[in-house]
Order: C-alpha cells, then sequence, then structure tokens
C-alpha cells in the first residue's frame, strides 16, 4: 500500500512537464527547427564566467576532501556571511549570517517555511496568477490553500479581495515578484498598500500574518523597474530566495531562507525552517555550490538575451491583435487566449508545434503562459504560428 495522495502527485505530470516531454517527441519526428517549445522557464543564458571559473576553482583551492564534505545544516559560514554583506550593502538590510538558511533551491525553502508554519487550521494565500507547485507545497503539508482572484488588467494585487480572503487562520501570504506566470514586478506601492492591509489584521487577529516572498526572480527586471526588498516594507516578511534564474543554476540546486530579526518570533520561526527543512531530509546544501556563492552571489546575470526576447514577443503578438500587460520582469509573458479558453488554444498552438502552458493551474484558465527564456532564432520561425492562430 502507499499514499494515495503521494501516489496521484507522482502519477500525474504537471501539464509544464507533459508539454516539454511532448516537444521532445515532436522534436525527434520532425525535426527539432519545426518545434516551438516555450513551456519550460529553464534559463538560456549561461552562468556568468566567474561562477562557472568558481566551481573549478574551488576544488583546486581548498581540496577535495574540504570542499565536498557536509557543512552545517544552515550552510557554511563564509556563504551566509558572504550573502548577509551582500543584502545589506545592496539594500541596508541589517541581515546577519544567522538569519540565513542556505537550502537546495527555492522549492525547499518554501516548503521548510509553509510547514514550519503550519499550525492549527493554518491557511497559506497564494495571489492569481501564482506558481503551480505552490499548491502541493501548501496542501501536503497540512494547510488550506487559498487564492485571491487575479488583477488580469496590470497584473498586481487586488487587495479588496484579499482582504476578504483573509481569516484568523490565516499564517502567511505568498507573493511572488517578479511574478512567474505574468512577468509582471509588484510595485512599490501594491506592496506597501498589501503591508498596511496584514499589518491592520495581524493586530485584530493578534498574530502576524507573515509574507513569504518568493523571489527567484528578483535580479531579472527590465526598463528600470524596482524589484523590492519586501522586509524594507513589511517587517514580517519571510524571503525564500534562489540562483536558479540568476545565476543560470538550476539543476545546481542552491537557494536560502531568511528570516529576518525585523520579523515577529524571528529566532523561534528560523529555529521552525530548521526543523521543518530536518523532516524533509535536508542535511546541507551542497557544498560546493555554497562556496560557489559566498564567491559570486554579488554577480548579475547579463539580460540582453531575456530583454531582445522579450520586446519582439511582446511587439510582435501586440502587433497580431494579441492582449498581454507588458511584463517587466522574470522570463515570461502572460497572454489572453483568444477565445478565452487557453486549453483549446493550447490544444489548436499544438496541432502546429507550438507549445504554450495553458493558465488554468496558474489561477487564470483565460490566459496562457510563454517563457522567453528560449533562442531567439526560435521566437523569429514561431510568429507566423502565432499570427495564423489569432487569424482563426
Ligand atoms: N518559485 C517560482 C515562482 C518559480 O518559478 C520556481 C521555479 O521555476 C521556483 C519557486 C523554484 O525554484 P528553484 O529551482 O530554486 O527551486
Amino acid at each position: 500500500m502507499v499514499s494515495e495522495k503521494m501516489y496521484a502527485l507522482g502519477s500525474t505530470k504537471s501539464c509544464i512537464r507533459e508539454l516539454f516531454e511532448y516537444g521532445l517527441r515532436q522534436a525527434e519526428l520532425i525535426g527539432k527547427e519545426n518545434v516551438f517549445d516555450y513551456s519550460l522557464g529553464n534559463p538560456s543564458i549561461p552562468s556568468p564566467e566567474p561562477v562557472n571559473e568558481a566551481f573549478a576553482g574551488i576544488i583546486r583551492e581548498k581540496g577535495a576532501v574540504a570542499t565536498h564534505g557536509y557543512t552545517p545544516a544552515a550552510g557554511a559560514m563564509e556563504a551566509r556571511r558572504a550573502v548577509a554583506d551582500e543584502l545589506n550593502e545592496r539594500y541596508r538590510a541589517g541581515i546577519r549570517p544567522e538569519n540565513l538558511f542556505l537550502t537546495c533551491g527555492a522549492a525547499p525553502a518554501l516548503i521548510s517555511v509553509i510547514r514550519a508554519l503550519a499550525v492549527g487550521q493554518a491557511e497559506i494565500m497564494a495571489i492569481a496568477p501564482y506558481f503551480p507547485e505552490y499548491r502541493p507545497f501548501v496542501e501536503m503539508n497540512g494547510c488550506k490553500f487559498v487564492t485571491v482572484p487575479a488583477d488580469t488588467e496590470h497584473f498586481q494585487i487586488r487587495l479588496d479581495a484579499l482582504e476578504t480572503c483573509l481569516t484568523r487562520h490565516t499564517q502567511a501570504v505568498i507573493i511572488n515578484s517578479p511574478n512567474n506566470p505574468s512577468g509582471v514586478v509588484y510595485e512599490r506601492e501594491t506592496l506597501e498598500r498589501l503591508a498596511a492591509l496584514l499589518k491592520k489584521k495581524s493586530a485584530e487577529y493578534g498574530h502576524p500574518i507573515y509574507i513569504l516572498a518568493d523571489e527567484p526572480y528578483r535580479e531579472l527586471v527590465y526598463d528600470g523597474a524596482e524589484a523590492v526588498f519586501v522586509p524594507a516594507v513589511y517587517p514580517n516578511t519571510i524571503v525564500c530566495y534562489s540562483w536558479s534564474k540568476s545565476l543560470s543554476l538550476p539543476g545546481e540546486r542552491i537557494g536560502y531562507v531568511c528570516v529576518p530579526d525585523c520579523a515577529e518570533d524571528s529566532r523561534v520561526v528560523f529555529s521552525a525552517v530548521a526543523g521543518a527543512a530536518r523532516t524533509l531530509g535536508h542535511v546541507c546544501a551542497p557544498s560546493l555550490q555554497q562556496f560557489v556563492v559566498a564567491r559570486c552571489c554579488g554577480l548579475r546575470p547579463d539580460l540582453q538575451a531575456y530583454d531582445k526576447n522579450r520586446t519582439l514577443l511582446y511587439d510582435s503578438l501586440r502587433s497580431y491583435g494579441y492582449a498581454c500587460t507588458k511584463p517587466n520582469g522574470a522570463f515570461y509573458m502572460f497572454v489572453k487566449a483568444p477565445g478565452g479558453d487557453s486549453r483549446a488554444f493550447s490544444e489548436r498552438a499544438k496541432a502546429k508545434n507550438l507549445l504554450v502552458v495553458p493558465g488554468n493551474d496558474f489561477g487564470c484558465p483565460e490566459f496562457f503562459r510563454i517563457s522567453t527564456c528560449v533562442s531567439y532564432e526560435m521566437i523569429v520561425r514561431s510568429l507566423p504560428v502565432f499570427r495564423e492562430l489569432i487569424a482563426g
């Protein structure tokens, strides 16, 4: 016998993975150049060169034994110190190494925090459109997953709708900016208004409602957009970060949870996060990646290629008649499906070997997502298909 819930999760693939694997099969049949795969959010630019040099250099300099050994569960002090210094330099954030718990990416960081907050009838809120994995992360840890309907015009936050979703069981609100799938960055004003609302409601309920800031795309912003450091706006913020996207290291699995001192019960929350990570089998984040981060956490990606893709896709799709809010972050675009049914549109596109993700699992069934971390040449070749699809 096995757990039915776990069986259900493991025996079905996410819609994104289904499409991606379909694309690989199609490429074998009709040639890679005839498949236009916009499904996955896998970075398409190489890691900055110093990152690749650090990988080789660290083993040479530290020696294999010191490089590959276990580190403390929360991470090697040199890595935590480097990350804290960098945050303080950028945001005057007052972060100490002791506020940081290094993880195998943002996903286990999020799960550890959710698990740490899973008390009683805990509710964890997400704002549509949201990363589909939030649902299993929340529900499989015994919490209720509450979703706030999207602001489909600007993809900011509908605070009136969010307010009606808050209850005294609300433990945390997950925010993800720059956002997957909309590509939109929440404006400072939006976050300040959210902060004021959560402060008021926390006082009313007599316990903190935390913001869980999921920030793997923090460094990916365009047109001068500001990715706000959320604890500076709302002290009861726990940050989950990763270098998967910013340093193009998604397979290397390195990120962190930051519980700043300004968050209420900071040390207690930090210990509960460490305990939750322990129940997930966390021993330490990969040691080599920790040492890379110690040297490279201040590096920024070269966003030119993503920016060029974003501009070409946005301008072209708009000129064909598609409706879309211009993304100013991450590497996604969230486009209104002609006809309003993104599943039907995605099927029609698939028949022409154009793979776009329906928005249903993101909480917005009338939109589809395209990942703009693809080759420019593929975009150019795919444009006639987008044009044909909207023509009818
Ligand atoms: N959160 C969001 C919004 C994401 O898009 C992703 C990955 O695509 C993650 C979390 C997980 O990131 P990681 O690879 O660091 O676990």
